[in-house]
């Protein structure tokens, strides 16, 4: 049994694959900020499906709780090294950049960007030793392309394409792989405010995604299956690049 971290664990994506990490045979721990009975729910999901899973409440966006909250666990928890990380967590907030408030660009790249160097780096060292891990950074279309409107969320997941193939690099030797999974519309509370509709005119697969079409890409970059694989961006939109 392999020991895997998934952020934003408690609705949406995050909770997909969960599910599937679990299936696959892993304990899953599941992050969260602030939805407790959402998060509860995934947990039981998971146990559902044959799985085991523990809960880890902390705000990607504060690199102190990071420290506290995922550096105690770690330090607490020496004989599960983790060897599976999923950075999923993240939010939007979009509007054009000229009536951006500056809380916004720096909420989001708090989220998104920062979580991803903090926690990155205190899981890897458990995957250096072990000569095995996987990280998989749930980034977006908006990342590879540039969305009107999401000046701050594109710079985001751009700056994570980024820094995934620079890190795949670095630790390739030790058996760490790095990629990423860029999903398009997908079906989740993130989208709510989205009228498919409108926009199934321009996707190929005249649909929006599901998490769980998603979770299984994310399946794979975490399995030994995907051995060779690094500093890779998989897109997930149903034809959607344009
Ligand atoms: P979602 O349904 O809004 O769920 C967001 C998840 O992230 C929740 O579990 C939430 O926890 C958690 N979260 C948010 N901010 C957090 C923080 N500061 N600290 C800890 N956890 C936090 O979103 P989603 O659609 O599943 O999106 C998941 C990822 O996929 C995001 O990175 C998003 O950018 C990316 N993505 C989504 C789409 C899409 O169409 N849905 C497309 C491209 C990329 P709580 O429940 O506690 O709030």
């Amino acid at each position: 049994m392999k020991f895997a971290l998934v952020t934003g664990g408690s609705r949406g994506i995050g909770r997909a694959v969960s599910i599937q990490l679990a299936a696959q045979g892993n304990h899953v721990v599941i992050n969260y900020r602030s939805n407790d009975a959402e998060a509860q729910k995934t947990a039981a999901l998971v146990e559902a499906a044959g799985g085991t899973a523990e809960l880890l409440k902390f705000d990607v966006a504060d690199k102190h709780a990071i420290q506290t909250v995922l550096g105690g666990w770690i330090e607490n928890n020496k004989d599960k090294p983790l060897e599976i990380l999923v950075n999923n967590a993240g939010i939007r907030k979009d509007n054009l950049m000229l009536m951006m408030p500056d809380s916004d660009w720096e909420e989001v790249l708090h989220t998104n960007l920062d979580s991803f160097f903090y926690i990155t780096k205190l899981v890897l060292p458990s995957m250096m030793f072990k000569k095995f891990g996987r990280i998989v950074n749930v980034v977006s279309l908006s990342g590879v392309k540039g969305m009107a409107g999401q000046v701050n969320y594109s710079a985001s997941k751009a700056a994570v394409i980024g820094a995934t193939k620079a890190l795949a690099q670095e630790v390739a030797r030790r058996g760490v792989t790095v990629n990423c999974v860029a999903p398009g519309f997908i079906k989740t509370e993130m989208t709510e405010d989205i009228n498919e509709a409108q926009y199934q005119q321009i996707i190929p697969m005249k649909r929006f995604g599901e998490a769980e079409e998603v979770a299984e890409v994310v399946g794979f970059l975490a399995s030994k299956a995907s051995s060779y694989i690094t500093g890779e961006v998989i897109n997930i939109n149903g034809g959607l690049h344009t």
